[in-house]
Formats: structure tokens, C-alpha cells, sequence
């Protein structure tokens, strides 16, 4: 009975297993095109510095539009991307796409604010990034102080020395960076002690239910503390509640970004907030910040 179950048990599982080995290797192939065929876009979540609602900059995010219409989120795709080296590609479309938009919306006459791209270092290139960026800052003509790069500090342990040399060189061509999704990953505090960075995001893991938890509360204050006594900017991603912004604005965390202010937006959308207005937060009487 036993070997029965095993012999099916095996069967199975390597059925499943080619049939997975297939998809994936359509789904390369499909990308592969897609990049080819300009099937990426961006879309832009604005970042806002409260109370008054300031916009303050914009985080691209990468879409991937199929032929049959189907958008793709960067979770569905990302992942293999990083396995099949195709990130490097990816991410050198979107630096220069973003910088490309920041210069389309100077040439608008909007009030462009400083765009950050998100940058994965699964296939850690020492030559490749800042070429990349500074290729994109070259042919587009915009300022390195309008663009940023959010890294995701679980991908920088694994390689220390060089991920300091990288950050250095980025910083030379005077850039922005950031450490996105801070507090998720296990080394968050050697983190900093080893590294330049210009701002800390808060992970929207802390941020959600802020107002009702109380470790998550202690948590987002120790990281507003240890930015403010580094000297690090700081925001916190993923706000989707009026509390939440209350609580951290009341913590000393200004700078925000969720869907609470706004979704991720087309370029064109998000131009219409470029006028140099505040966005009017609506801070209810008696809120934490109304009477700052
Ligand atoms: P991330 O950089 O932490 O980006 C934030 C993600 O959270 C975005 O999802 C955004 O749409 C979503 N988000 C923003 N505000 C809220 C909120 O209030 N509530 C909730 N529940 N979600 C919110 P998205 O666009 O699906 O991107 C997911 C991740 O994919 C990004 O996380 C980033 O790590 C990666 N990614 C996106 N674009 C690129 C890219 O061009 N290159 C690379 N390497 N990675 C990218
Ligand atoms: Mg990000
Ligand atoms: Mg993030
Ligand atoms: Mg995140």
C-alpha cells in the first residue's frame, strides 16, 4: 500500500512540477517580449508632507500590460524576474522611463517633484546601477536631486562590502536614497549602522492598525527616534486611514504615502496634483495635529 501511495504520490508531484517548470518558461518568454515590445509602464503614487497635504515627491511602480489587456502587478512578475536575471533589464527601463516623466512634466511647466524608483539587488551589479542611473539622468538632462532609490534592505545583507560600495557610488552622482520597507528585515539597526542612506520608509506593516496596536506604536516610535538622531529623512508607506496618518503625524512622522492620500496614478493624474497646492487633509477638530 505504502509504495502504491508513493509511486502515485511521485506521479504527481512531478507532473505538477513540469507542468509549473512550463508555465514559468512561458510566462519568461512572455516577459521577455513584453520588455521588447514596451508592454511595461509606470504608474506614480504621490508622497505627501502633512499637516498641509504638500506633495512632496513619487514613487514609480511598474505595470506590465499583456497583449490580451491583462495588467500584471509586480508581485506576479517581479519575483521571476529576479531569478532570470530579466530585473536588471526591468529596472533599467523603469530609471530611465522615471527620469524621462520628470523631464516631460518640467517641460509642461508643472512643479515636478523628485520621482523614486524601486530597485532590486537580487542580481547585485556594481557597474550596472550606477551606469544605469547616471545614463538616465545624462540623456533625460534632470537634476540627480530629482530621482531617489528605494533598496529593500533584506537584499543588501547578503552582500555587505559591496552593497557599501554601490551606495557610495550612487551617492557621488548625488541621488537620493532610501531604505524601503524598513523593519522587515532581520538586521534592520546593523542596517544603519553600516550604511549611508538619506531616508528611512516605514514598512506598511507597522503602519496598518497603528491606532489600536500598541506594540506596532512602540515599534514605529523607536524607528521615528533612531531617524531623527541619525539625521534621516523619514516617511511612512502604506497610511490608508486618517488615524494612522493622526498617529503618526502626532509621532513626528510628516511625510506619508498610502492609499488613504492616493492610489498609484497614471503620469497624467498625477500631474493634476503638480500645481503647487496642497492637498486639503481634512484634519478632523481635536486630532492630534490640529492644534500644533
Ligand atoms: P514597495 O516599493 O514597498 O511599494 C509599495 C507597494 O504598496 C505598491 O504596490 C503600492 O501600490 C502598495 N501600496 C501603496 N499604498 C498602499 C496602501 O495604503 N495600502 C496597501 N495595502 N498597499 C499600498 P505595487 O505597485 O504592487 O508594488 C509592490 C512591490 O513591487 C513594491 O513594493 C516594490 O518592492 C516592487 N516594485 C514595484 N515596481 C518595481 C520596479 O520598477 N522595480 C523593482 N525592482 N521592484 C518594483
Ligand atoms: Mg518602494
Ligand atoms: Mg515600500
Ligand atoms: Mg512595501
Amino acid at each position: 500500500h505504502a509504495k502504491q501511495c508513493g509511486r502515485s504520490g511521485f506521479s504527481y508531484f512531478t507532473r505538477n512540477m513540469s507542468e509549473r517548470a512550463e508555465q514559468r518558461l512561458a510566462m519568461e518568454h512572455a516577459l521577455r517580449r513584453g520588455i521588447r515590445n514596451g508592454e511595461l509602464f509606470l504608474v506614480y503614487q504621490p508622497k505627501f508632507r502633512l499637516p498641509a497635504g504638500t506633495l512632496i515627491g513619487t514613487e514609480a511602480l511598474v505595470r506590465w500590460r499583456q497583449p490580451d489587456g491583462t495588467v500584471m502587478m509586480p508581485e506576479q512578475f517581479i519575483p521571476l524576474a529576479e531569478e532570470t536575471g530579466l530585473i536588471t533589464q526591468i529596472d533599467t527601463w523603469v530609471m530611465l522611463e522615471a527620469c524621462r516623466q520628470v523631464r516631460l512634466w518640467e517641460d509642461e511647466n508643472k512643479s515636478p517633484v523628485p520621482v523614486s524608483v524601486n530597485v532590486s539587488l537580487a542580481r547585485l551589479d556594481m557597474e550596472r546601477l550606477p551606469q544605469s542611473v547616471s545614463a538616465a539622468l545624462q540623456t533625460t538632462g534632470i537634476p540627480a536631486s530629482m530621482l531617489e532609490i528605494e533598496f529593500t534592505e533584506s537584499q543588501m545583507f547578503a552582500q555587505q562590502d559591496q552593497a557599501r560600495t554601490l551606495l557610495a557610488k550612487l551617492k557621488a552622482l548625488g541621488v537620493g536614497l532610501a531604505v524601503d520597507d524598513f523593519g522587515t528585515g532581520y538586521s534592520s539597526l546593523n542596517y544603519l549602522a553600516h550604511y549611508e542612506f538619506d531616508t528611512i520608509k516605514i514598512d506598511r506593516a507597522f503602519v496598518s492598525n497603528l491606532p489600536s496596536n500598541p506594540k506596532h506604536k512602540a515599534i514605529v516610535q523607536a524607528i521615528i527616534g533612531i531617524a531623527h538622531a541619525l539625521g534621516y529623512g523619514l516617511i511612512a508607506e502604506g497610511v490608508e486611514t486618517l488615524e494612522e496618518a493622526n498617529v503618526l503625524l502626532d509621532f513626528g512622522c510628516r511625510d506619508m504615502q498610502g492609499y488613504y492620500f492616493s492610489h498609484p496614478l497614471p503620469a497624467e493624474t498625477c500631474a493634476t496634483l503638480m500645481d503647487g497646492r496642497p492637498l486639503l487633509v481634512d484634519f478632523a477638530a481635536g486630532s492630534p495635529c490640529s492644534d500644533a
